[in-house]
């Protein structure tokens, strides 16, 4: 059976779009840093366009200790720390209606 893993997961959830921007979440556990060629190893540096859409795990009340599944959305990192600075609340079912 495969291993489910909870980024997985939260990233179907909402179709890999953020629920704040509407933009198109990367798998940042899925990003290869380093991709074989001809040539051997060579390094792909991340730009800060992918970074700012590499997929986090946002606690919806914006309480960390807060791990219940209905707590938790996927959400990309600028929209993130965004969300840190200016409280926005909603509840996980207005979000995901909201795609
Ligand atoms: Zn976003």
């Amino acid at each position: 059976m495969a291993k489910l893993n909870i980024q997985d997961v939260l990233f179907e959830e909402v179709g890999g779009v953020c629920p704040y921007c509407k933009c198109k979440m990367i798998k940042s556990w899925e990003r290869e840093v380093y991709v074989l060629t001809g040539n051997g190893m060579i390094h792909v540096p991340i730009t800060k366009e992918e970074y700012r859409h590499f997929m986090e795990i946002d606690h919806i009340d914006g309480v960390h200790k807060n791990n219940v599944f209905d707590n938790l959305i996927a959400a990309c990192k600028l929209c993130n720390i965004r969300k840190s600075n200016k409280k926005i609340q909603k509840n996980k079912q207005e979000l995901l209606l909201s795609l």
